[in-house]
């Protein structure tokens, strides 16, 4: 049997396995997939002997995504413009690194939800690995604009500009990098938190006035109820609000579908995993 693993640090509170025996099972593929605890400075070593023993594809998690980056022998677009990899697929001659968060955040967001972007006024919260591999897919739906701010400002500004420098034929829009107190006074239509503020139960220090009338607030962070993020967006008068489970398996289905070549129905899974 084909041998897959989501490999991590900590790992033990991973839903991908639980999603990949549905995708699994739904598409009657003869695959197993476990949980992989990598210790930490031993990513390399740990994949040799993965792969060594059969394996056949990862998908990789916090700290080892730049590992992966590293590790893989060819990478698609979409992975080079993110900086990161969270999928990996053994050949017999190369090691394909891909990232596949971005394309599961847009799915979520334009399909699950039914939220378009393009010519919305969108803004991107943080500038850490979600923010950066979200950033091309973004601006490919070509919203009206695209504010990246980060709790440290120059990050934003940063990373903005970097994407600005994308040519104008390919990218058509230009992010904006900013602080958060630099939105004082802007309206969005679409707010997406990808920094980890939900992880220490906070949430961005934003001001008020950002939701425009009917705006998505969509936090990558998912938990049982509203996450700190959501719980600030609801009370600043947002009209919709989304956790990032729709995400990880959207994420989680871009990755079965490159190793498999089937791409799963998502949404009994992610009933299925709302269910508990
Ligand atoms: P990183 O560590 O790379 O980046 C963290 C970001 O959060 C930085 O921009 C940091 O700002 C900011 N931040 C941290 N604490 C606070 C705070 N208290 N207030 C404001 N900003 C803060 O993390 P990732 O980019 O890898 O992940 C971000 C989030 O996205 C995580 O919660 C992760 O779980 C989630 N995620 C969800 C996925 C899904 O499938 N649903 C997939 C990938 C990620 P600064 O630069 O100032 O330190």
């Amino acid at each position: 049997m084909d041998r897959y693993a989501v490999i991590g640090n900590p790992i033990a509170h991973s839903k991908s396995p639980r999603i990949h025996a549905l995708f699994a099972a739904q598409t009657a593929q003869a695959l197993s997939y476990e949980a992989l605890l990598g210790p930490l400075g031993a990513f390399a070593a740990t994949v040799d002997a993965f792969r060594a023993a059969g394996g056949r594809g990862l998908n990789v998690t916090v700290p080892f995504k730049l590992d992966a980056f590293a590790y893989a022998t060819r990478r698609t677009p979409r992975a080079e413009a993110a900086g990161a990899v969270n999928t990996l697929a053994f050949g017999p001659d190369e090691v394909l690194g891909d990232n596949t968060d971005g394309a599961g955040l847009l799915r979520d967001i334009t399909v699950n939800l039914g939220c378009p972007l393009t010519g919305r006024r969108v803004l991107l919260l943080g500038a850490g690995g979600a923010a950066r591999g979200s950033l091309l897919p973004l601006l490919l739906t070509e919203p009206a604009r695209l504010v990246v701010a980060n709790r440290s400002s120059a990050k934003a500004v940063a990373l903005a500009a970097e994407f600005a420098r994308l040519p104008s034929c390919a990218v058509a829009v230009k992010p904006e990098g900013c602080g958060f107190a630099d939105l004082a006074g802007a309206q969005f239509d679409v707010v997406i938190n990808a920094t980890s503020a939900s992880l220490g139960d906070a949430a961005p220090d934003l001001p008020d006035g950002l939701y425009a009338p009917g705006s998505l607030a969509y936090d990558m962070m998912y938990g049982k109820g509203d996450t700190p993020f959501l719980a600030a967006a609801r009370a600043q008068g947002a009209g919709r609000l989304a956790d990032g489970l729709g995400m990880l398996v959207e994420q989680a289905a871009e990755s079965f579908a490159l190793w498999r070549g089937v791409r799963p129905d998502t949404a009994p899974v992610l009933a299925a995993l709302r269910a508990g």
